[in-house]
């Protein structure tokens, strides 16, 4: 495998959303090339901190805008009910 196309890869490998084969050619060229598995480790950091963090705060404000909505439908079928 090409450093350029590990890469292209190493966000997927992460998530793990690739099939197996190509799981491990990047296993393999993260075991040979100091590159890519130094950019390997930093993204996978970053992933761990910042990205599920991100998840789950998406996640959050999801639920909270359903949550909103909701309660913005029921007061406005209150308003159409008293008027
Ligand atoms: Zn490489």
């Amino acid at each position: 495998m090409e450093c350029e196309q590990c890469k292209d890869y190493v966000f997927e490998y992460i998530d793990k959303s690739l099939d197996q084969s190509k799981l491990d050619s990047i296993k393999e060229h993260l075991h040979s090339c100091k590159t890519c598995k130094k950019f390997y480790d930093e993204e996978d950091s970053l992933y761990d901190e910042s990205f599920t963090d991100m998840i789950e705060q998406v996640d959050q404000i999801a639920l909270k805008d359903d949550i909103i909505t909701k309660i913005q439908t029921k007061f406005h079928e209150g308003d159409t009910k008293k008027n």
